[in-house]
């Protein structure tokens, strides 16, 4: 892949520079195309070790990346929302793989045999670019590496999961992980000491499907006495091989995630070309959503007191700090600001509810030269004159933390953990829900906490919601539905459906990269 100045391959590797030679060349048709190896695999399993050597468009580029964030975006959201590997579970996942991504089921099913050659050939080309620009777009930061590992392995491990002995053989022989699966005359012979090895009950052993493999790629296994141990050969249940090979693949994952880090520099001279749609591409992982406002809801600052019992912790947090103090500092001012202006809160009102406020500690004047200004800027109305969404989970997680004195950001990831438990318990939820929460925070899934939150304090329970709370007016719009008794925990399986058809729309829009410095002193 020609990067300019540098060349770098698909693995974030620079592999030497290269003559620049004019503007991209943005190709309307797909030229030829090398993946050679891939289409000669009988398997459609990926460890993803080989890079693409593909030339593709700038279009293409963008379309098969958003494709790939928009499937895993949907993975996530179905394993909130169902017991995992449920029969739920398994129903939703066949259903979203079978319109979005055939290439994720075995090649000896009929949803992959089906396909003409060439579509084969197409999905599996896009299975592994998208994969490779995804690591590129989300290389940058660990909340986005953990994401992508995470969403990945989801992937990986329903594929695996779902091939068949043979492929399964084949596929680790050829990424050098000498496997063999247990005959059933083999498994009779040893019915009892796999029974007692794994501790099994009486008579799962003949209904469990068992693998040999080399006691070095089983010692974990074998050190927590969790598999049978005969002659240097490991045997253990399908379900355990597929954890170590899950383990190796997220291994492999982060390592080379890691590696392209160090490499990200080298993207410079990309700046106004492929790093914008890498950016944009990584911060609507949280957002699948623009939010930038509706004057159509007849907001008006007199409602705003009784409308943030809808509000996200964040949002709260700030209100309840204008309220005491009559002020806030800049960066609350940029998220609160952006936050009402999308709930809906227009302009006039906008001014006159932080006048009010400010003006009780600086003189109109004052208020009007240092705030006004800022906030005619957030409704387009000064400078660029653009529209600003409102900030998404993401940008607020990711942004300039709080110092002394300021409110804003994200409680979960930048309240210490004392002062987030006496806060969540004020908000009414109990100490085993608040001790759910912490787990949760303690792991860095800031997402997830604001989730249970979001259920605890609604009467949901864990995964009620259906979906994972990405942006804070993504949190008061589904707020206000369960207050108005338009979503409820049995509107969850529509909603997730819905969801996961609305994620293919998904533009990339959300374009907050594109505020001035001046007025948005966010650190993206
Ligand atoms: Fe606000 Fe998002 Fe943090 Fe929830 S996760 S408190 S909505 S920033």
């Amino acid at each position: 892949m020609d990067f300019g100045k540098h060349k770098m391959n698909w693995a974030g590797n620079e592999v030497r520079r290269v003559r620049r030679t004019g503007p991209v060349d943005i190709k309307p048709e797909r030229e030829a195309i090398k993946v050679s190896v891939q289409e000669e695999q009988p398997y459609n399993l990926q460890f993803y070790r080989k890079p693409p050597t593909t030339d593709i468009s700038l279009e293409e580029f963008e379309t098969t990346a958003l494709q790939r964030f928009n499937l895993l975006k949907a993975i996530t959201d179905i394993k909130e929302s169902h017991k995992v590997y449920s029969d739920e579970f398994v129903k939703a996942m066949e259903s979203l793989l079978s319109k979005e991504f055939p290439v994720g089921f075995s090649a000896r099913r009929g949803e992959w045999n089906h396909l003409n050659r060439k579509d084969q050939r197409d999905w599996r080309e896009k299975d592994l670019i998208g994969h490779y620009i995804l690591r590129l777009a989300f290389a940058k930061t660990p909340e986005d590496r953990k994401w992508l590992i995470n969403s990945e392995m989801e992937l990986f491990r329903f594929r695996f999961k779902n091939e068949t002995k043979e492929l399964t053989k084949k596929f680790l022989r050829d990424n050098s992980i000498e496997v063999e699966p247990v005959s059933s005359t083999e498994r009779q012979e040893l019915s009892e000491l796999l029974e007692a090895a794994c501790a099994f009950i009486p008579g799962q052993v003949e209904c469990t499907d068992f693998w040999k493999i080399k006691f070095t790629e089983a010692s974990d296994l074998i050190r927590k006495r969790k598999c049978l141990l005969r002659a240097g050969t490991a045997y253990l249940p399908a379900d355990d091989l597929q954890i170590i090979v899950t383990g190796i693949f997220r291994t492999m994952l982060s390592g080379s995630l890691a590696r392209l880090y160090k490499h990200l520099p080298n993207l410079q001279d990309e700046a106004d070309r492929i790093l914008p749609l890498l950016e944009r591409i990584s911060k609507n992982a949280y957002s699948g959503k623009e939010y930038s406002g509706d004057n159509a809801n007849g907001i008006t600052r007199h409602m705003i007191d009784a409308l943030s019992a809808e509000f996200p912790l964040c949002m709260r947090t700030i209100h309840q700090r204008l309220r005491a103090d009559h002020h806030i500092k800049h960066g609350a001012r940029q998220q609160y600001g952006l936050f009402l202006k999308a709930i809906g809160l227009p302009l006039d009102e906008a001014m006159a509810f932080m006048r009010e406020e400010f003006t009780k500690k600086v003189d109109a004047e004052k208020f009007e030269k240092q705030y006004g200004y800022n906030i005619r800027h957030q409704y387009g109305k000064e400078g660029r004159r653009k529209d600003y969404p409102a900030l998404s989970c993401q940008a607020i997680i990711l942004g300039a933390p709080p110092s002394a004195g300021d409110c804003h950001g994200c409680p979960y990831k930048h309240t210490d953990p004392k002062g987030l438990q006496s806060r969540l318990i004020s908000t009414g939820l109990t100490q085993e829900q608040v001790e759910t929460i912490m787990t949760l925070v303690k792991g860095a899934r800031y997402d997830k906490a604001c989730t249970r939150q979001f259920e605890y304090a609604r009467g949901m329970a864990d995964g009620g919601l259906g979906t994972l709370i990405t942006h804070p007016n993504q949190y008061y719009e589904m707020a206000t539905q369960v207050r108005d008794g338009k979503r409820t925990e049995e509107h969850t399986q529509l909603m997730v459906s819905q969801s996961v058809d609305d994620s293919t729309q998904l533009e990339l829009k959300h374009d907050v990269t594109a505020i001035p410095e001046d007025s948005m002193d966010i650190d993206y």
